[in-house]
């Protein structure tokens, strides 16, 4: 049963009261996505922030490094977050540049604003989300999907700031923000991923599959890990690998989008 004022019960309501940085309604316009950012900042940034009318910007939700989730602007409401204007055919975002958007639920001359609902993340791009990040990040989306009918798949319902705007905000919420294991969950869980994680806890390999090494060996369906990760050097270069049952993975310090195995 959806809320009458869009209001999420298990966030701290922390309203914005001016009319410069959100609007009241939607313009006639449904939900179509929950789009995700980071903050590239402390959680206590935003409310300043979406308070004050110069900045003409907001967001619906927060969600902090320790699980803390804000809420400045009611779900039925419009918040500022993925501002982008139409003009003769192309889409521009906020510093008049043209954007290409890779989203394809854009409607042609509406703002997006009108039917996305916002979720800023505490922290900068390079960093790794906490677990009370990603949880209070997955109950959040749970109770969108509860209040919308919403179902989730990346790319067309779950989308990143940069799905609008690959100019300026490309790593917006940027490589850390873990889609694919939010789909997995939202989707019910992944049993194959479980079946994975409880049988390396068994053999007293604690396994962390968002690491780059377990993301490959997953992938690749190498079995299962026999080790933790380890480092070693090649030619003073550091490698980090890891013993699987089908192989060793292995990658240079520092390319982690490149991982081998033997
Ligand atoms: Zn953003």
């Amino acid at each position: 049963m959806p809320t009458a004022d869009g209001l999420c019960p298990f966030a701290t309501q922390r309203p914005i009261t001016n009319s410069e940085n959100f609007e009241t309604g939607r313009s006639g316009q449904r939900v179509k996505a929950v789009v995700l950012h980071i903050g590239e900042g402390p959680l206590t940034a935003f409310f300043p922030t979406f308070s004050n009318p110069a900045r003409k910007a907001s967001a619906h939700f927060t969600v902090g490094k320790q699980g803390e989730i804000e809420q400045y602007v009611s779900i039925h409401d419009t918040a500022y977050a993925n501002g982008l204007r139409w003009d003769n055919g192309m889409w521009r975002n906020p510093r008049g540049i043209q954007v290409t958007p890779a989203w394809q639920g854009l409607i042609p001359a509406i703002n997006p604003n009108y039917y996305t609902i916002s979720i800023e993340h505490e922290g900068f791009f390079g960093e790794a989300w906490t677990e009370p990040m990603y949880l209070a990040n997955l109950k959040l989306l749970q109770w969108i999907r509860d209040e919308t009918g919403l179902s989730y798949a990346r790319g067309e319902t779950l989308i990143g700031h940069n799905d609008f705007d690959n100019i300026d905000r490309p790593n917006c919420p940027g490589p850390n923000a873990p889609f694919d294991r939010m789909i997995a969950d939202l989707n019910g869980g992944d049993a194959r991923r479980a079946a994975l994680i409880a049988g390396a806890n068994k053999i007293g390999v604690p396994l962390n599959d968002q690491s780059a090494l377990a993301k490959y060996a997953l992938q690749n369906r190498l079995g299962i890990p026999l080790t933790d990760e380890f480092p070693f050097t090649v030619g003073g270069m550091p490698y980090i690998g890891q013993v699987w049952s089908q192989a060793v993975v292995y990658v240079k310090v520092g390319d982690f989008g490149n991982v081998q195995r033997t």
